[in-house]
């Protein structure tokens, strides 16, 4: 199932929800019963300011071999 990004704009109130493609979609806020905007779903992969999600922790030492082959062929 789908997890959508709900943000209300009355009282700020931010919350994900997975929902089936038959769901219909929230309108309303469960805090203050505002109206809930839907935001991109973006499941996993969330930029909010500085996006510091890097995966690469394990640094490979060793010869990195130069690529000297520019691709200069027109
Ligand atoms: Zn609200």
């Amino acid at each position: 199932m789908p997890t959508y990004s709900y943000r209300c704009t009355e009282c700020d109130n931010a919350f994900d929800i997975q929902q089936a493609l038959s769901d219909d979609s929230l309108t309303e806020c469960p805090a203050c019963k505002g109206k809930l905007r839907k935001l991109f779903n973006t499941v996993g992969v969330t930029f909010n300011g500085s996006g510091f999600y890097r995966t690469d922790s394990r640094k490979s030492s060793g010869g990195e071999s130069k690529s000297s082959s520019s691709s200069s062929s027109s």
